[in-house]
């Protein structure tokens, strides 16, 4: 086999294959220690800076392995990468045929058993929507929601997805030409499978049976994962879970109304209760008067259960096929019962590996209580790490220390990989001249009352400087809001807000808007892709440290400080890192791309942290005045 470096070097495949490739010394190395890691079954941590081309440095190691990958990412915008771009091309420039399967979560393929029942129960469509799912339903070959031109309204399409708690598997009249069940057929023959960390970390957490058995694994984005291994984790009671459980069983069983009404009371009770104490997230521990409201909700679910109990046979809506379908669909049902009173008992029981705490929702003001453990190091480690031959952890921000020693010390911890390979292949691009970075003066503090009113004229000469084509980016939404009423009307570009457009309209109208302005908090810190002049500015408000009053937060402080290690310097200071990373790399996404970061939180300019901070970001050039981008901005 030709040797790796050949695959990259100049006249090799890869540039016969990729017009305009250029060889990258970074994308070599990464390839390298990958197929190394491989080889010898080691795990690798690369550290890809934006430019590196680092797909391209996994998939030919991962095809020229000859073993079974998975691929799971955080974006959907890299999977279709993935699948559409880069794996053709390799496969091409190798001329190594691989099966690949792009594979998703239940719930985005169409079931269509459900399809069929609803058609029969009903004449006409209800809405709309779903007269034209139902017309998409009768003609699609792959029942992935994806083809349709809209995004279905959660409520319209749980009704025809295949998701498992309705599904009566090889009892199933439709099991054999089943959209998921042939999709996951697919997976398992599959050389490649990709798939998103929502999927890959709840087969883990479900121990398998989603995914095919594989040999290695590449996480890319892997600064996410710590995030959907804690998400896949989690277990959850809302109105929204309650009333998801309802339907379900409405849909199988005749039952009686009462649960509906008794549900209800239960809920408004629970919800006007967890109101009472202030703040999106606080500890469940906090709420001493949660506990009769969830003894009340568990009886009800007692109620339900023997309910099912005794009428599981009689009280199904179908008739069975046969008993063992009956029999399937009634564990299917207490299932769902089960869990919820699972989560309950387990955020009742005091843990040093778990808590639970209630959530506000954004849009409705509904109230949820999750359950979870704060550290998934140890759960990785058996679940992952020690069972798989060779993990590669690649993002193009997961180192947290500038200095490069210890460099992954932060994401090792929290995921719980004891021993791996480790590389930093840094960007192609030339920061230095590329980019440049201004720090707001010390006096400028977010955490003082008039922050808002000092930052504002400042966003607006950077504005000035950079003629629009800026993204401003914000930690809170209270913050953007109070910003964006006193510059509304002094911006003399078009502006908009998040949230007055669908995320992706929003993104398009920035795109094609000359000069556009938006200001915007969370979405838009990662995985944004707006190559070129457009966005020629990035301004960030503050040093964006996760709150110190999220449970979450507070329960992997604690048991830092527990282990004699500071909770600022081992989870604060490198949390703000990676996040500010991700900010910044918006701004330079390609050679050409010129443009600067302003930052407003002074603290960065005059604390032993913000050095930290500072040094691990791109090396852009640091300036001192606004003035100094009008040279930058005109040549
Ligand atoms: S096998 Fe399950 S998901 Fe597939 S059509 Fe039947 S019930 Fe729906």
């Amino acid at each position: 086999m030709t040797a790796i470096d050949e695959v990259f070097a100049p006249g090799g495949p890869i540039e016969q294959a990729l017009s305009g490739f250029e060889a990258r010394p970074g994308q070599l190395q990464m390839a390298q220690l990958i197929e190394r890691g491989f080889l010898e079954g080691m795990h690798t941590i690369v550290e890809a800076g934006t430019g590196v081309g680092k797909s391209l440095a996994y998939l030919v190691p991962a095809l020229r392995s000859g073993k079974k990958i998975v691929i799971s990412t955080g974006t959907i915008a890299l999977q279709e990468q993935l699948y559409h771009k880069d794996i053709p091309l390799v496969t091409r420039a190798l001329g190594i045929p691989a099966r690949v399967t792009l594979l998703k979560g239940r719930n985005h393929y169409l079931c269509k058993q459900k399809l069929e029942n609803m058609r029969a129960d009903r004449l006409l469509a209800p809405s709309r929507t779903m007269q034209q799912i139902w017309e998409w339903g009768a003609r699609t070959q792959t029942g992935d929601r994806a083809e349709l031109p809209f995004l279905p309204s959660g409520d319209e399409w749980e009704q025809l997805d295949a998701d498992a708690d309705d599904c009566v598997g090889e009892y199933c009249e439709h099991f054999r030409e089943c959209f998921f069940f042939k999709k996951r057929d697919e997976a398992k023959f599959a050389d490649m499978v990709i798939v998103n960390h929502a999927l890959f970390f709840l087969d883990l957490a479900m121990g398998g049976g989603l995914l095919p058995p594989y040999d290695f694994v590449v996480l890319d984005e892997a600064h996410q994962c710590e995030r959907w291994a804690t998400a896949a984790l989690t277990a959850t009671l809302s109105r929204g879970t309650i009333g998801r459980m309802l339907r379900k069983l409405h849909r199988s069983y005749m039952v009686p109304a009462h649960f509906d009404a008794e549900f209800e009371r239960g809920l408004r009770g629970f919800e006007s209760v967890l109101a009472r104490v202030p703040g999106d997230r606080y500890p469940l521990h906090a709420n001493e008067e949660a506990w009769p409201a969830l003894e009340s909700l568990r009886e009800s679910l007692f109620k339900l259960e023997n309910w099912l109990y005794a009428n599981w046979h009689e009280a199904l809506k179908r008739k069975p096929a046969n008993d063992a379908e009956a029999e399937r669909r009634r564990d299917l049902a207490m299932r769902a019962i089960l869990a919820h009173e699972a989560t309950i008992e387990r955020a009742q029981a005091p843990s040093d590996t778990a808590i639970a705490w209630v959530e506000r929702g954004d849009a409705d003001g509904s109230y949820q209580l999750n359950s979870a453990p704060y550290d998934v190091s140890e759960y990785l480690r058996g679940m992952l790490f020690e069972r798989t031959q060779s993990v590669v952890l690649t993002s193009a921000t997961i180192a947290d220390n500038g200095s490069r020693e210890e460099a992954f010390e932060f994401l090792k911890r929290s995921l719980g990989v004891a021993d791996a390979q480790e590389l930093i292949a840094p960007s192609p691009f030339d920061y230095p001249s590329q980019a440049r970075l201004y720090v707001a003066p010390p006096e400028l503090n977010p955490k003082t009352p008039n922050f808002a009113k000092l930052a504002a004229p400042l966003i607006e000469e950077c504005l000035d400087r950079s003629r629009g084509r800026a993204f401003v980016l914000f930690t809170s939404h209270a913050r953007l809001r109070e910003v964006y009423a006193l510059l509304r009307e002094r911006v003399a570009f078009p502006i908009r807000l998040q949230g007055e457009l669908p995320r992706m309209h929003l993104l398009e109208w920035f795109r094609k808007t000359p000069n556009a302005v938006l200001f915007a908090t969370g979405t838009f810190w990662e995985g944004i892709d707006v190559v070129g002049e457009q966005l020629s500015c990035v301004i960030i408000d503050r040093l964006p440290f996760p709150s110190p009053r999220d449970p979450l937060v507070q329960a992997r402080i604690e048991a830092l400080e527990a282990r004699g290690l500071s909770g600022f310097d081992h989870y604060m200071i490198p949390s703000a890192i990676v996040r500010l990373k991700q900010g910044f790399g918006r701004l330079v996404r390609s050679k050409t791309d010129r443009g600067m970061v302003a930052l407003l939180d002074g603290r960065a300019a005059s604390s032993r942290y913000g050095a930290l901070i500072l040094q691990a970001l791109p090396p852009a050039t640091r300036i001192t005045h606004l003035d100094e981008l009008t040279e930058f901005f005109n040549a």
